[in-house]
């Protein structure tokens, strides 16, 4: 962040100089209706442009058109005022692009930090900002005005005013008196004999469309929530894309918690409500099916939103499945969902579904990503996700109309798939007949490149077999559906053997005796920050790795995709052996039992001996020296690789107790095939211990 003051700052220097020439009549001092002294900006003092022209501020239309992807652009109007006397800044504006935009007070006083500067953000849905000066300020340089990170955008300004007012309050960009949107439609069709079985079978391919399920941001962006996560605001063109390219259903993620509630009453701000109505309404003009998908949980464990919660800020809530937030959570379950169903009614037929939570967890206990039957906090969680899902379903159903009979898609515990076919999940009781679908979240290769396996392998192949035979035990045998309603891979593993992985997992789902639809998951990540799943660029229009993309489409409905033979050879991934080589970049010294290192399971595929050895260099630093070696298995499962059965100490030391309690050099261990395929699927060898130095570490045959 200093790199950008310290660009600022030579904006500001360059501008003094230029602006000093012209700028001697200050605009006219006033005094408002209110006796309140009022300062005009000459809205000509603004240059014309930055020095790379990709902003620039047109002086008769006083339009500022921001191009371009660089991060910071700014416009200037040196000001040079004295502000002791005022204590807010006034922008009348209108944007008339897809993002808004920053104003900048320069204030003299360099200690102000950047983020104190750079949050005024002024929303494409108001044309009025206010923003009370930091107090204590007694002089303001200039005014920068700077497009939204990253993203063109347009914007005409009407004008700055510098003020004292008697109640110097930044303006609530989340606030709305916009009356509620309800469905108006007295009757409507649906077709009422269409059961979840038959239907779920015909909603082919399907893609993640996420611009309205914002996370945390620091910022207050409005209605341009989407932005800080790099996505482009939501367009009919993007809904285009998605249909051309051979998608039938989208699913909307949305999470209005954030922001987008108005009241203790967890009134879901109409504005919100709009533009969820505004994308429905493209995908169902494009005959798509459209799912929109209820509140995360994930994020109501982020310190940016605890903070707002904890500063009483009335546009954040959230629900939690744990037991000490349980009232208050049903409370805000049963109303946002009472205003979507009233929103979405008789206007919608079956091509638009609900879903009930995005992954819902107890987001404070261990086991919140990965449920356990055994444990008694999770049984608890298991029972009140229940009680929470049976809510929906009735607050969805007592608004009557299409919605007595629409799909309804039930999110488990976490989203987890094991915890789907668990007998601790309840489907709700429902009036009406197979409208229900189950739902959960299936990454096969891992979820973020850090946890996803780089090669597909014959475990991680039985790993959707395994899932997908305890689903056919609880529903598919019952002919009740199941929908996977987000599944994917990072764009970090090499796209042949995302490709292998999804061929043979499409083969799998579309089976005729299962009923099962899935929903690709995509997020807006083009520089490849964050998770990198991204598959579009929500800004330039475009595909990215469109043969990953055709094999699932052309999976989703019981086609082969043929891949070339050129690009076949083009990625096709080759792996060095192993054998041999030091798998330690530099000894690794454990003190005590602070210390270890982690290999990386992906190392180990393809690239040693069906069966091998593991030969450890060591030094002992006391007689307690000791090795410990363990891994997580693709469940989550911790696991001792000493104890697995096919494993053994061939020379080095001696067992207790899982350990190797070490007595000379090498140590060497036998490793089998399955084992060694446990931990590669699972991610990460861990190699522990106590007061020793570990020198190498081979694969030996
Ligand atoms: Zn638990």
């Amino acid at each position: 962040m200093k790199k950008l003051l310290n660009f600022l700052l030579i904006v500001c220097g360059l501008l003094t100089a230029v602006s000093c020439t012209h700028s001697s009549s200050p605009g006219p001092n006033e005094i408002n209706e209110n006796n309140e002294n009022i300062y005009t900006v000459d809205l000509n003092s603004f240059e014309e442009s930055n020095t790379e022209k990709t902003i620039t501020f047109d002086k008769q239309t006083k339009i500022v058109t921001v191009n371009g992807e660089q991060e910071y652009e700014a416009v200037y109007a040196y000001l040079g005022l004295d502000i002791s006397d005022y204590n807010i800044i006034r922008i009348k504006y209108k944007v008339l692009g897809d993002y808004g935009f920053h104003l900048i007070p320069d204030y003299d006083d360099e200690s102000v930090e950047w983020e104190d500067r750079e949050k005024n953000y002024c929303p494409s849905n108001l044309t009025e900002m206010v923003f009370p000066f930091i107090e204590g300020q007694p002089k303001l340089n200039g005014i920068a005005l700077r497009g939204a990170w990253g993203a063109s955008t347009k914007f005409k300004v009407d004008s700055i005013t510098i003020e004292k007012v008697s109640n110097p309050v930044k303006t609530d960009v989340y606030a709305s008196n916009e009356p509620s949107v309800i469905d108006t439609a007295t009757s409507g069709t649906i077709n009422a004999n269409l059961s979840a079985w038959d239907f779920v079978k015909t909603t082919g391919a399907g893609f993640q469309y996420s611009p309205l399920g914002f996370g945390p941001s620091d910022y207050e962006w409005g209605m341009d929530n989407y932005h800080p996560a790099g996505i482009a605001k939501p367009s009919k063109a993007m809904i285009n894309l998605i249909k051309e390219k051979g998608f039938k259903t989208v699913r909307l993620q949305t999470n209005p918690g954030h922001g987008m509630i108005l009241d203790k009453d967890y009134t879901v701000n109409p504005s919100y409500i709009k533009a969820i109505k505004e994308v429905v309404d493209w995908c169902i003009e494009e005959d798509l099916n459209v799912i929109i998908c209820g509140p995360f949980a994930e994020h109501t464990v982020n310190p940016i939103y605890l903070k707002k919660i904890e500063e009483g800020n009335i546009h954040f809530a959230g629900y939690y499945v744990n037991e000490d937030y349980k009232a208050e959570s049903l409370k805000f379950i049963e109303a946002v969902w009472k205003q979507y169903a009233q929103a979405f009614n008789n206007s919608y037929d079956e091509h638009l579904i609900f879903e009930t939570f995005n992954e819902p967890m107890d987001v404070f206990h261990e086991h919140a990503w990965l449920p356990k039957n055994d444990c008694a906090v999770c049984q608890k969680d298991f029972a009140i996700l229940n009680e929470y899902n049976q809510l929906i379903v009735d607050t969805i159903r007592s608004t009557g109309g299409n919605n007595a009979n629409r799909f309804i898609m039930v999110e488990s515990l976490a989203g987890n798939a094991e915890a789907l076919a668990d007998n601790l999940f309840k489907l709700p009781e429902d009036e009406a007949k197979n409208k229900l679908i189950p739902t959960f979240h299936f990454y096969q290769m891992g979820s973020s490149p850090k946890y996803s396996s780089m090669y597909y392998t014959n475990l991680i192949k039985q790993k959707a077999l395994d899932i997908l035979e305890l689903l056919d035990e609880r529903y598919f045998s019952n002919e009740i559906p199941v929908y996977i309603s987000e599944i994917g891979a990072s764009r970090k593993i090499s796209i042949l053997e995302r490709i292998n992985c999804m061929k043979d997992f499409m083969d799998e789902v579309t089976k005729s005796n299962r009923s099962c639809g899935t929903i690709l998951h995509s997020d807006n990540d083009v520089n490849a920050l964050y998770e990198f799943h991204c598959y579009y660029d929500c800004r330039k229009l475009k595909w990215f790795d469109e043969e990953f993309l055709d094999t699932y489409i052309y999976g989703a409905n019981n086609q082969e995709y043929v891949l070339s033979d050129e690009f076949i050879e083009e990625h096709e991934v080759e792996v060095e052996s192993i054998v041999g080589k030091n798998l330690l970049k530099a000894p690794v010294e454990i003190r005590g039992t602070e210390g270890g290192v982690t290999l990386d399971g992906n190392r180990f595929v393809r690239s040693r001996p069906e069966n091998y050895k593991l030969e450890f260099e060591v030094e002992t630093i006391s007689t307690k020296a000791r090795i410990h070696l363990a891994y997580h298995d693709y469940k989550g499962n911790w696991v001792d690789l000493m104890g697995r059965e096919n494993v053994s100490l061939l020379q080095g030391g001696t067992l207790d107790d899982g350990m190797i309690m070490v007595t000379g050099t090498p140590v060497v261990v036998s490793i089998d095939n399955d084992t060694s395929c446990e931990f590669e699927t699972g991610g990460s060898l861990y190699v522990l211990g106590e007061d020793i130095i570990i020198k190498s570490i081979k694969v030996v045959e």
